[in-house]
């Protein structure tokens, strides 16, 4: 509607003036403007010389203002059509004055105040109490602004503006001054600092500018006039707004009464385009809220009353009124009429398109509801899973085809009896539980699916297993309309697990069997290795003592003097008994070791000294072979604990090895090194090595076994017996430690063992034993005399000790048990007793008990002779009160060297 009239009105207005046009005289206007020619009233200039006017039917006359002249009184009283104005006009209007706002040519008012700095202003609110030039023209809105910015009226004094220079500014006989923004800021240009502007807009005060106006009386004579000069003279602002150059030159040209200067002029259009817009607001638009602030602010001012009403004062530039009233209700009834039919018509229509669409869902979605129903009965009757449905009573509600398969019933025949009776016996006996129990259990926990497996009955009373999953089927409203059971016949699974429980029960049964089998074989083979260890130990004893017995006697006889062939053939007889020796000493050591019955020492150990022996005991041999032995042994050794016998023996059998297996001229190297230090122990490793014959690849890992050698022509051509390696390795890791080697035949070998030995102090060792010789003369000069007790059950072993005592002077009587030791103890008084360990009747440790029992006997020194010759067998003599020990075969030097250190120890009294 809006639309058509809009449309109406420029068909109008093409039309009305064309009825002026050729066919009537041009109508005389009459413009006066408020102020002298300058770009400010271009779009009267402009309508003209672009021939607006002309074409409006219209003979405009421009009629310049200036000081004195009163716009609205001249356009009042009729001797102007129309006059430029302010929004004050309003304020006239309410006056009683019958004035008509056509236009607005500024949309914003171009009235500022300028303050001059040099007098101290600021602010607005330093202008309170000092005066402020303004014209008749500006003075309503310069007072609003004012006021509007907190000013009191009495602190605004204004005074008359007398002219529009800054004169009376820069001299300070006034503090502002009233201004167009679009004059006077051209006039200060390069030196605004000094200057203040201070427009109302800051203060919320935003007013109209240039305002053109009429009267009501020039309005009611000629109507068509008002409207076709409102036109032409807003063409002419849109085109001066928009063509400034040309506008210019127009003025300096026809009206320029002021002298202004070109750059001035186009000064004047930059701003006034600023104020204006026409791009953004439609020229002349006075819009009707705009209207109303003005009117506020006037009444803010006591100009306006309250209730001030704008009527027609505005101009409506809408000739509706040229439209007869019934041809705008005709078309707005037909408008309407057929609005309203075209509307029946798309809703009909809308609502055929609805139904037919919601007509074609419905079908769409019924058949996909048949064939998702089919689906579903397929699924169900033929899924390869027992299915039925229960009331929350048991009652059988659906039964699939699976269903009457497994147990036999048809659908038709259980449908409507329980469940408990039919397929399920009444009491359950997989689970043991109640089957109305568990549908109880469902049923008061909806959410809860239940899984179970339980025995179920056939039609024909047969047996079969069914692993349920039970799940309650609720309403919308939440309440339980039944019980779903899928169900999965696992008879057979259950008789193959049943089977292979069986299988499983059988096979640990079998393993248990084994297993105390072999426990038993494992303790049977402990017991006989024990027994064989213990026999190995039992028998080289047993062939120890008859050996001491030979080697003592060929010693003895080689003294007593004999022939050189003798003494040839006796010398044969020892070195056989000592090979003999032995050959039952690395015997009795590796079965010892196996039995678990070797105890070490834990005494000092000078390692490198260890070496150090070792090394001197080879020399003999070496210096036969013409072998160079070396010692790189490790320095600054943390003092140590350890079994130094053992460790000897381990490196000898090594030592001993290299010197056998290097030729002539070869060279051979011990070292130590420490591995391992921690707070409490090092570990450390012994190597020797040899530039010797070598070891194949393939023996390496035998020859550390007792009895292996790496050539069977070994002990052709070298001897051995084959357990010395093995007896060291043993050693080795009975000292926590391990044993190895590296060879290549031809060039050498170099081999190895570690021990862990605890660090500690150790004791000092207690005064050096003298040579042999010289041990039997001292005893003979200091102690000849003495009475000695030799205690032992083998008479040739008797004899041989009482024998290599004989020439020390001292007085030896026997004994040949304990018992008749202990007979004797008691009669005579000794200065020491040599005691065998293993005799008849009364053995060594008893034997020393009862000793030790006797008065004045406690300090008596006794001293073990005996063929246990191992640190346990020490530490068991020393238990019962023994005070030395001297291994068997007795070593004559040994046993002079002994008695002596113990003669000297009794007298001496330690
Ligand atoms: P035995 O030396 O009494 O035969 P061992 O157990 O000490 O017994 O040695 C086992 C075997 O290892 C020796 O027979 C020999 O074949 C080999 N063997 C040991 N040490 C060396 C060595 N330094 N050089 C070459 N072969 C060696």
């Amino acid at each position: 509607m809006r639309a058509f009239l809009g449309r109406l009105r420029v068909w109008l207005c093409v039309l009305v003036p064309m009825a002026w046009g050729p066919a009537h005289a041009a109508e005389q206007v009459v413009v006066q403007l408020n102020w002298k020619h300058q770009f400010e009233f271009a779009a009267f200039y402009a309508a003209e010389s672009q021939g607006y006017y002309k074409d409006a039917g219209l003979d405009v006359r421009i009629v310049e203002g200036g000081p004195g002249i009163n716009v609205v009184k001249e356009v009042v009283e009729g001797r102007a059509d129309f006059g430029v104005g302010t929004s004050s006009l309003v304020v006239d209007r309410a006056r009683g004055l019958p004035v008509v706002a056509v236009a607005t040519l500024l949309q914003h008012s171009p009235v500022a105040l300028l303050a001059s700095r040099a007098q101290g202003v600021q602010s607005v609110h330093d202008l309170a109490g000092r005066p402020v030039s303004v014209d008749p023209h500006t003075r309503d809105e310069i007072e609003a602004f004012l006021l509007a910015s907190g000013l009191r009226p009495p602190q605004i004094q204004f005074v008359e503006q007398a002219d529009w220079t800054l004169t009376a500014l820069e001299s300070g006989e006034v503090a502002a001054k009233a201004v167009y923004l679009s004059n006077e800021p051209f006039l200060i240009r390069g030196r605004e600092h000094q200057f203040l502007l201070l427009t109302p807009q800051s203060a919320g005060i935003d007013l109209f500018g240039n305002m053109l106006f009429s009267s009501r009386a020039a309005l009611a004579a000629r109507p068509d006039v008002v409207v076709a000069f409102r036109e032409a003279t807003l063409r002419g602002l849109v085109h001066a707004l928009a063509n400034p150059q040309a506008v210019t030159d127009l003025i300096l040209d026809r009206y320029n009464t002021q002298g202004k200067s070109r750059a001035h002029l186009l000064f004047e259009a930059a701003q006034l385009r600023e104020l204006t817009r026409p791009d953004i607001v439609e020229a002349g638009y006075m819009s009707p809220g705009r209207w109303r602030h003005v009117v506020d602010v006037y009444v803010r001012q006591g100009k306006l009353l309250a209730d001030f009403e704008l009527g027609d004062f505005l101009f409506d530039p809408q000739p509706s009124t040229r439209v007869p009233p019934w041809l705008v209700a005709a078309l707005v009834v037909s408008v309407l009429g057929l609005l309203v039919a075209l509307l029946v018509v798309a809703k009909v229509r809308g609502l055929n398109r609805a139904l037919t669409v919601e007509i074609r869902d419905r079908t769409l979605a019924e058949e996909a509801l048949q064939t998702r129903e089919t689906q579903y009965r397929e699924l169900v009757e033929n899924a390869n899973a027992v299915i039925l449905r229960l009331s929350p009573e048991g009652t059988v509600t659906y039964f699939n085809e699976c269903a009457e398969r497994l147990f036999g019933f048809s659908a038709r025949e259980i449908i409507g009896r329980s469940v408990i009776g039919t397929i399920v016996p009444a009491i359950e006996s997989g689970s043991g539980r109640d089957l109305g129990e568990m549908i109880r259990t469902i049923l008061d926990d909806p959410g809860s699916g239940e899984h179970n497996e339980n025995e179920n009955m056939t039609r024909d009373g047969r047996r079969v297993f069914v692993r349920w999953s039970n799940q309650a089927i609720r309403r919308l409203d939440g309440s339980v309309a039944g019980l779903l059971c899928i169900g999965q016949d696992v008879t057979a699974r259950r008789a193959m697990e049943q089977e292979l429980a069986a299988h499983r029960s059988h096979l640990e049964e079998q393993v248990a069997l084994r297993t105390a089998e072999l426990a038993q074989a494992k303790e049977a083979a402990e017991t006989a290795n024990l027994a064989k260890s213990a026999f190995l130990a039992n028998t080289s004893h047993e062939i120890r003592t008859p050996l001491n017995a030979i080697i003592g006697m060929t010693h003895l006889l080689l003294r007593s003097g004999v022939s050189d062939d003798q003494a040839q053939r006796l010398d044969k007889i020892e070195t056989a008994g000592q090979h003999l020796l032995e050959i039952l000493n690395a015997v009795l050591d590796l079965s010892k070791i196996e039995a678990g019955k070797l105890s070490l020492e834990r005494t000092r150990v000078a390692v490198n000294g260890v070496v150090h022996n070792v090394v001197s005991m080879l020399h003999d041999r070496a210096v036969a072979k013409a072998l160079v032995i070396s010692e790189e042994v490790q320095q600054g050794l943390a003092p140590l604990l350890g079994d130094p016998t053992r460790l000897q023996q381990a490196l000898l059998n090594f030592g001993s090895n290299a010197v056998k297996f290097t030729g002539q001229g070869g060279r051979v190297c011990f070292r130590t090194r420490v591995m391992e230090d921690t707070p409490t122990d090092q570990l450390v490793r012994f190597e020797v090595e040899d530039t010797g014959i070598g070891i194949p690849a393939d023996k390496l890992g035998q020859i550390f076994s007792a009895f292996e050698q790496a050539d069977s022509s070994t002990t052709r051509e070298y001897g051995g017996t084959g357990l010395g390696l093995a007896i060291t390795r043993k050693l080795a890791q009975l000292m926590g430690g391990s044993a190895g080697v590296s060879s290549e035949p031809g060039v050498g070998s170099t081999f190895w063992f570690t021990a862990r030995l605890a660090k500690g102090d150790y004791m000092p060792i207690t005064g050096l034993l003298p040579d042999p010789d010289a041990a039997e003369s001292i005893i003979g000069e200091r102690f000849a005399g003495l009475r000695v007790l030799v205690v032992e059950d083998d008479e040739i072993n008797r004899e041989i000790a009482v024998e290599m005592l004989a020439e020390t002077g001292l007085l030896i009587d026997t004994a040949e048990d304990g018992q008749v030791a202990v007979e004797r103890v008691r009669e005579a008084d000794y200065a020491l007793i040599l005691m065998d360990m293993q005799m008849p009747r009364m053995d060594g440790l008893q034997a020393t008990l009862q000793i030790r029992a006797l008065p004045g006997q406690a300090d008596t020194p006794i001293v073990a002779m005996t063929a246990n010759a191992f640190a346990e067998d020490r530490a068991r003599c020393f238990e019962v009160g023994m005070n030395d020990f001297i291994p068997k075969p007795v070593e004559p030097g040994l046993l002079l060297r002994v008695v002596l250190k113990w003669l000297e120890r009794r007298a001496s009294g330690v």
